[in-house]
Protein backbone atom coordinates (compact mmCIF):
# COMPACT_ATOMS: atom_id res chain seq x y z
CA UNK A 1 0.00 0.00 0.00
CA UNK A 2 2.53 2.31 0.87
CA UNK A 3 4.65 1.92 -2.56
CA UNK A 4 0.93 2.39 -4.38
CA UNK A 5 -0.42 5.35 -2.26
CA UNK A 6 2.07 6.90 -0.25
CA UNK A 7 -0.09 6.30 2.82
CA UNK A 8 1.99 3.70 5.48
CA UNK A 9 0.13 0.94 7.00
CA UNK A 10 0.12 0.54 10.02
CA UNK A 11 3.01 -2.01 10.24
CA UNK A 12 5.23 0.26 8.31
CA UNK A 13 4.69 2.60 10.99
CA UNK A 14 5.27 0.32 13.85
CA UNK A 15 9.01 0.59 12.55
CA UNK A 16 8.75 4.19 13.81
CA UNK A 17 7.62 4.84 16.69
CA UNK A 18 8.89 4.84 20.43
CA UNK A 19 7.68 2.69 23.06
CA UNK A 20 4.57 3.75 25.21
CA UNK A 21 7.27 4.68 27.98
CA UNK A 22 9.17 7.33 25.85
CA UNK A 23 5.88 8.99 24.91
CA UNK A 24 4.56 9.57 28.08
CA UNK A 25 8.03 10.98 28.97
CA UNK A 26 7.23 14.05 26.42
CA UNK A 27 7.27 15.15 23.12
CA UNK A 28 9.92 13.41 20.80
CA UNK A 29 9.90 13.31 16.90
CA UNK A 30 7.99 10.86 14.87
CA UNK A 31 10.16 10.39 11.60
CA UNK A 32 7.67 8.95 8.84
CA UNK A 33 10.17 8.38 6.10
CA UNK A 34 10.25 5.04 4.16
CA UNK A 35 11.96 5.45 1.15
CA UNK A 36 15.76 5.28 1.08
CA UNK A 37 16.91 8.28 -1.40
CA UNK A 38 19.72 10.65 -1.19
CA UNK A 39 18.52 13.00 1.89
CA UNK A 40 19.55 13.63 5.10
CA UNK A 41 18.91 17.27 5.86
CA UNK A 42 17.47 15.76 9.09
CA UNK A 43 20.45 14.27 10.10
CA UNK A 44 22.51 17.64 10.21
CA UNK A 45 19.49 19.84 11.49
CA UNK A 46 19.64 17.96 14.97
CA UNK A 47 21.28 19.94 17.46
CA UNK A 48 21.42 17.09 20.05
CA UNK A 49 22.87 14.41 17.42
CA UNK A 50 19.82 12.08 18.01
CA UNK A 51 19.88 11.01 14.49
CA UNK A 52 22.14 7.56 13.83
CA UNK A 53 25.04 8.68 11.35
CA UNK A 54 24.53 7.92 7.84
CA UNK A 55 26.81 5.62 6.20
CA UNK A 56 25.58 5.70 2.65
CA UNK A 57 22.98 8.85 2.05
CA UNK A 58 20.18 6.73 0.42
CA UNK A 59 19.93 5.29 4.30
CA UNK A 60 17.00 5.70 5.93
CA UNK A 61 16.85 7.84 9.05
CA UNK A 62 17.17 5.85 12.07
CA UNK A 63 16.18 8.02 15.03
CA UNK A 64 17.82 7.83 19.13
CA UNK A 65 14.78 8.58 21.18
CA UNK A 66 16.87 8.79 24.20
CA UNK A 67 18.58 11.92 22.74
CA UNK A 68 15.76 13.50 20.82
CA UNK A 69 14.16 16.35 23.22
CA UNK A 70 11.14 16.92 20.30
CA UNK A 71 12.77 20.49 19.98
CA UNK A 72 11.45 20.46 16.10
CA UNK A 73 14.07 21.91 14.58
CA UNK A 74 14.73 19.03 12.11
CA UNK A 75 10.56 19.75 11.00
CA UNK A 76 11.28 22.29 8.68
CA UNK A 77 14.41 21.08 7.15
CA UNK A 78 13.11 17.95 5.91
CA UNK A 79 11.82 18.35 1.75
CA UNK A 80 9.59 15.21 2.00
CA UNK A 81 7.76 16.59 4.90
CA UNK A 82 7.96 13.50 6.89
CA UNK A 83 8.99 14.71 10.24
CA UNK A 84 6.56 15.28 13.03
CA UNK A 85 6.75 15.98 16.62
CA UNK A 86 4.28 14.33 19.57
CA UNK A 87 3.44 14.93 22.83
CA UNK A 88 1.52 13.11 25.10
CA UNK A 89 2.02 15.60 27.71
CA UNK A 90 0.76 18.48 26.87
CA UNK A 91 -2.63 19.14 28.55
CA UNK A 92 -4.39 15.96 30.67
CA UNK A 93 -6.91 15.54 28.15
CA UNK A 94 -5.10 16.80 25.12
CA UNK A 95 -1.79 16.27 23.09
CA UNK A 96 0.35 18.29 20.92
CA UNK A 97 1.49 17.83 17.67
CA UNK A 98 3.79 19.95 15.59
CA UNK A 99 3.49 19.98 11.87
CA UNK A 100 5.47 20.62 8.98
CA UNK A 101 2.96 23.37 7.27
CA UNK A 102 3.51 24.85 3.19
CA UNK A 103 -0.08 25.93 2.87
CA UNK A 104 -1.22 29.44 2.34
CA UNK A 105 -2.95 31.42 4.68
CA UNK A 106 -0.93 30.13 7.18
CA UNK A 107 -2.89 30.10 10.90
CA UNK A 108 -2.44 32.08 13.42
CA UNK A 109 -2.40 30.73 17.50
CA UNK A 110 -5.78 30.55 18.48
CA UNK A 111 -7.35 29.39 14.76
CA UNK A 112 -9.37 26.57 14.78
CA UNK A 113 -8.46 23.83 12.39
CA UNK A 114 -10.18 20.92 10.76
CA UNK A 115 -7.76 18.01 11.66
CA UNK A 116 -6.82 15.16 8.41
CA UNK A 117 -4.75 11.80 9.00
CA UNK A 118 -2.73 10.48 6.77
CA UNK A 119 -4.97 9.72 4.06
CA UNK A 120 -6.51 13.45 4.10
CA UNK A 121 -9.54 12.32 5.82
CA UNK A 122 -11.32 14.42 8.25
CA UNK A 123 -10.57 13.11 12.05
CA UNK A 124 -12.02 16.15 14.06
CA UNK A 125 -10.88 19.92 15.16
CA UNK A 126 -7.73 20.98 16.37
CA UNK A 127 -6.15 23.97 18.15
CA UNK A 128 -3.42 26.27 16.59
CA UNK A 129 -0.99 26.73 19.40
CA UNK A 130 1.75 28.62 17.66
CA UNK A 131 3.01 29.23 14.79
CA UNK A 132 6.99 29.17 13.90
CA UNK A 133 7.84 30.70 10.61
CA UNK A 134 11.34 32.27 10.77
CA UNK A 135 13.22 32.87 7.47
CA UNK A 136 15.83 30.20 8.28
CA UNK A 137 13.11 27.79 7.67
CA UNK A 138 12.81 28.80 4.00
CA UNK A 139 8.89 28.87 3.67
CA UNK A 140 8.16 25.64 5.57
CA UNK A 141 5.92 26.76 8.75
CA UNK A 142 5.82 24.40 11.69
CA UNK A 143 2.32 24.66 13.34
CA UNK A 144 1.99 23.05 16.79
CA UNK A 145 -1.91 21.61 17.20
CA UNK A 146 -3.38 20.73 20.37
CA UNK A 147 -5.96 17.64 19.33
CA UNK A 148 -7.75 15.07 21.96
CA UNK A 149 -4.96 13.12 23.43
CA UNK A 150 -6.38 9.68 20.86
CA UNK A 151 -5.62 11.11 18.07
CA UNK A 152 -2.25 12.25 18.61
CA UNK A 153 -0.87 9.65 16.20
CA UNK A 154 -3.86 9.96 13.55
CA UNK A 155 -4.03 13.56 13.07
CA UNK A 156 -0.87 14.88 10.65
CA UNK A 157 -2.30 17.12 8.43
CA UNK A 158 -4.68 20.25 9.02
CA UNK A 159 -7.55 22.27 6.52
CA UNK A 160 -6.80 26.08 7.45
CA UNK A 161 -9.89 28.65 7.15
CA UNK A 162 -12.77 26.13 6.60
CA UNK A 163 -14.81 26.80 9.79
CA UNK A 164 -17.56 24.08 11.10
CA UNK A 165 -20.29 26.52 9.03
CA UNK A 166 -18.57 26.72 5.93
CA UNK A 167 -18.16 22.75 5.53
S1 LIG B 1 12.97 16.99 17.36
FE1 LIG B 1 14.91 18.06 17.88
S2 LIG B 1 16.07 16.58 19.07
FE2 LIG B 1 14.45 15.42 18.05
S3 LIG B 1 15.38 14.69 16.16
FE3 LIG B 1 14.37 16.63 15.65
S4 LIG B 1 15.98 18.20 15.90
FE4 LIG B 1 16.70 16.33 16.94
S1 LIG C 1 15.28 14.86 5.64
FE1 LIG C 1 13.24 13.94 5.63
S2 LIG C 1 13.02 12.91 3.63
FE2 LIG C 1 15.23 13.34 3.97
S3 LIG C 1 16.00 11.44 4.89
FE3 LIG C 1 15.47 12.82 6.58
S4 LIG C 1 13.35 12.28 7.12
FE4 LIG C 1 13.76 11.37 5.10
Amino acid sequence: MLAKTGIPTPDDLSSKLPSEERLQQGPVAIVECFTPIPCDPCYHSCPFKAFQVFQDINDLPVLDFTKCTGCGACIAHCPGLAIFVVDYTYQPDRGLIKIPYEFLPLPVAGTEVITLNRSGEEIGQGSVVRVQNPLSFDKTAVVWVAVPLTEVMAVRHIKVGVGPDER
